[in-house]
């Protein structure tokens, strides 16, 4: 079977992380198994739906590597791909199923519907039970309807139970009774999205669903559609939800929810895609570090590995995922990444490139966002101590001033911006050899007096980042 899989994203917002996942989830799966990773775009809602929205879940797409292989911008054999262009083809399907009599028009108006609907309530029947789902009344509606009265159509719901396959969910049964008949074209001759959805995952040739678990109970209708039209099932897999630590679904209560506040927070996108692939699936070799390619094999990425239980978001996880993303990284990659996120006016871009990467690989190791290089900037160019129990600590020792006036006078005949690495090795040398002083007491004691801290980052690659001028005026404080 030729792989063909869909993101359908409505443009009604920015790109949510669970949609993310979901288009991941789709691109990955094509990519495992040679097939093709299609994009539809969803907006028949037309008063939510904008091209502002549009391009910025592009541009999401983009940065997290989902390019598509036939969508907007590329065309392709069943194009257009987006659903406000389609709108005939909807219609002549639902002329289809008017012309068979799967669906009617419907002239009952809110308030009787509304009535209906809590009357059938409490008597448990399902939602719908206006007259005009009666045969009889057929002639009367079309007659109305050729005459310029505007009413949707309903679908006319089979009394059987609906049954489907699901990878992650197994055999679900709907047993009869559970829905009314539902609307397909709306009053405004607009299509519902259990009836375009269909149509469309028909005419691209969808061989698998992939989507989120919110899903299953349009599900269930769109099954129903199929079977109208004798069209074949495709394959579903309705991966599951994503929930806060709280375990509520879910929402902007936990923190950031779209890929934009992620990318402007310092993550990079290979890591949210991984964190992203690790809801809700799970590596066959229990990795939870890895890029997207190396899942992209048809043995690594399988259905078969989607949980059912629902998957807690858990942002330390992300920011160690991203953590160990940024340590795999080439320096000169590393740099690029990191210089969007340093102000335009940044002491750094003032810096030889040099001094730019020894900076980068001086943190590389010890941040978790790319925007903590900044924050590290600022450690450098800090002049004023914070006296901590275990700096007091480190400035009582007998040793340390011994290092403080040594250190003191060798700054004085320092005329450079920076201390090389070589000066700063003989200034420890002469601590050690002439001062005798060794060990903790001296490494410790460096950095009490250098930095005004008692852990860090090398000192050996830190202090000749510092500038002299800042080691003067802190050494001057103590
Ligand atoms: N437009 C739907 C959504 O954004 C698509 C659902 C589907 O994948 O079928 O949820």
């Amino acid at each position: 079977m030729t792989v063909r899989v869909r993101f359908a994203p409505s443009p009604t917002g920015n790109l949510h992380i669970g949609g993310a996942r979901t288009a991941l989830y789709n691109y990955i799966f094509a990519r495992a198994n040679g097939g093709k990773y299609i994009l539809r775009i969803e907006d028949t809602d037309q008063e939510r739906s904008t091209k502002e929205f549009e391009a910025s879940q592009l541009d999401d797409m983009q940065w997290l590597g989902l390019v598509h292989d036939e969508g907007p911008g590329i065309g392709g054999e069943y194009a257009p791909y987006h659903q406000a262009q389609r709108v005939e083809i909807y219609h002549k399907y639902a002329d289809q199923l008017l012309s068979e009599g799967k669906v009617f028009y419907d002239f009952c108006s809110d308030d009787e519907l509304e009535k209906m609907a809590i009357k059938n309530k409490e008597e448990g029947t399902p939602p719908y039970t206006g007259k005009w789902k009666e045969k009889e009344n057929w002639p009367e509606a079309k007659s109305r309807v050729a005459a310029g009265e505007k009413a949707p159509l309903r679908f006319l719901v089979p009394d059987i139970d609906i049954s489907y396959k699901d990878y992650v969910r197994g055999d679900v049964t709907f047993p009869k009774g559970m829905v009314g008949d539902f609307v397909i074209m709306r009053s405004n001759g607009l299509p519902t999205f259990n009836f375009c959805n269909v149509i469309d995952d028909h005419l691209f040739k969808i061989s698998h669903v992939i989507r989120g678990e919110d899903h299953v109970n349009n599900t269930l209708r769109q099954v129903m559609v199929y079977q109208a039209f004798d069209f074949p099932l495709p394959e579903f897999a309705h991966v599951s939800l994503l929930i806060g630590e709280d375990r509520q679904k879910l929402s902007k209560r936990h923190g950031a929810t779209s890929v934009k506040q992620y990318r402007e927070d310092g993550y990079l996108p290979e890591a949210l895609a991984n964190y992203l692939c690790l809801l809700g699936w799970s590596h066959p070799e229990e990795k939870d570090v890895f890029t997207i390619e190396e899942l992209s094999h048809k043995d690594i990425f399988t259905l078969t590995r989607f949980s059912k239980s629902h998957a807690v978001y858990d942002i330390e996880k992300l920011k160690y995922i991203n953590g160990q993303h940024i340590k795999k990284m080439s320096l000169e990659d590393l740099q690029k990444r990191v210089e969007p996120f340093m102000p335009k006016e940044s002491w750094y871009f003032k810096q030889d490139t040099s001094w730019q990467q020894n900076f980068i690989s001086l943190f590389q190791e010890k941040v978790h966002l790319l925007t903590e290089f900044n924050d590290m900037l600022g450690e450098l160019q800090g002049e004023s101590f914070n006296l901590t129990d275990e700096l007091k600590e480190i400035l009582a020792w007998d040793t340390t001033p011994q290092i403080k006036d040594y250190i003191q006078g060798q700054l004085e005949s320092v005329t450079t911006e920076f201390v090389d690495a070589d000066t700063f090795s003989q200034w420890m040398n002469h601590c050690k050899k002439e001062l005798k002083i060794k060990g903790k007491p001296l490494f410790m004691g460096f950095r009490g007096v250098l930095t005004g801290q008692n852990h860090g980052a090398d000192l050996k690659v830190l202090i000749p980042l510092t500038p002299v001028s800042v080691l003067k005026t802190r050494i001057a404080k103590l």
